[in-house]
């Protein structure tokens, strides 16, 4: 169902009147985790003014560590929908196990993070659900292997899958991940899904967020996923990764500039 030659159109998935996919080009943007009611709602009020479209953050963290931060769980999912009625934007976040699927009724497009890509019953209950997945490449898959999860949501009936490229293992370790830049060509070629790209995994640090954004763009991408926080020194979680609003914003003029560009 995912390969694009039974489908040679793009796929394209609107999300409250925003659309993802077939030409458009759309930023999901805010903070890996929701920490407060003020930083997620300062956050969203700051990524909305510089245009982001989807307002992102995690209540339910995949961490390393279990003795790391693990999220504010359900108390982080009523902060995030009270952001989305404040802004107006739509809400990305992610879900690790499919009991947890009750909370996400009011939620847009629901993010299986890079550890679960192949977590295959997870999936297949999402395939049951009307609603968008934003499906991460998992840390050491394959192309293949992202497309195969993909269609085991689209086999149970929900076709509405966004794929996310967001760094994989390699043997250097300058930097968090490397941004896998041939994945978006090659996906867009061998799938109508539509692919976005998150340059804040792939880097691990800030400065390296904008260069990444702009090669996605120019390698066709559909959208960019991008972490900020309105006090990275503080974040609980990946601050080393996330912009201020102000670099936030900046790259978001060269986004405009970009997309018009390619
Ligand atoms: C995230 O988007 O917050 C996240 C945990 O990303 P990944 O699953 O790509 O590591
Ligand atoms: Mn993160």
């Amino acid at each position: 169902k995912a390969n694009r030659s039974m489908h040679p159109d793009d796929t394209v998935i609107d999300v409250c009147g925003r659309k993802i996919g077939g030409g458009s080009f759309q930023v999901i943007a805010g903070p890996c985790s929701i920490e407060t009611k003020e930083q997620i709602t300062e956050v969203a009020e700051d990524v909305k003014r510089s245009g982001a479209a989807f307002l992102r953050g995690g209540a339910f963290k995949p961490r390393t560590s279990p003795y790391a931060f693990q999220g504010l769980h359900e108390q982080g999912l009523d902060l995030l929908l009270e952001a989305k009625k404040a802004t107006g934007l739509p809400v990305v976040t992610e879900i690790m196990s499919a009991e947890h699927l009750p909370l996400f009724d009011d939620v847009d497009i629901i993010q299986v993070g890079a550890r679960n890509m192949q977590n295959f019953e997870l999936l297949k209950v999402l395939g049951k659900i009307d609603k968008p997945i934003l499906l991460k490449r998992g840390l050491a898959n394959t192309l293949d292997e992202l497309l195969m999860s993909a269609e085991y949501i689209m086999a149970g009936g929900n076709e509405k899958v966004i794929l996310c490229e967001r760094g994989i293992r390699t043997f250097e370790t300058s930097y968090r991940n490397t941004l896998d830049i041939s994945a978006i060509p090659m996906l867009k070629k061998k799938t109508h899904l539509p692919v976005i790209v998150d340059p804040s995994h792939a880097a691990g640090i800030r400065f390296m967020v904008e260069p990444l954004a702009m090669a996605a763009i120019a390698s066709g991408a559909d959208g960019l996923m991008i972490e900020v926080h309105n006090n990275p020194e503080k974040a609980l979680c990946d601050g080393a990764q996330s912009l201020t609003p102000e670099m936030f914003d900046h790259l978001m003029k060269k986004v405009d500039k970009a997309a018009d560009f390619f």
